[in-house]
């Protein structure tokens, strides 16, 4: 079965391979890029774009949704996974 996602910024949906996956760890608050299958938590899905990674930090959307402080250091990292 292929699963598919929704990326925060454009609304599509896609394969779980096309996208980056960030989770706000339950047990730390900590936000983590690309978990692995032990970390659980709020989780947002993000196309593997540049403009898509752009905007999901316009008006720090992918905050809101995480529910999780502004992380100056988590857009870098996701730019890095392009
Ligand atoms: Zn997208």
């Amino acid at each position: 079965m292929i699963v598919k996602r929704k990326c925060v910024s454009c609304g599509e949906v896609k394969d779980r391979s096309d996208l980056i996956k960030i989770t706000r760890s339950h047990g730390t608050d900590e936000v983590v890029v690309s978990p692995d299958s032990k970390t659980f938590g709020r989780s947002v899905y993000v196309c593997k774009k540049e403009s898509c990674i752009k905007n999901a930090f316009k008006k720090d959307r992918i905050f809101k949704v995480l529910k999780t402080h502004k992380n100056s250091s988590l857009q870098e990292k996701l730019q890095k996974l392009l």
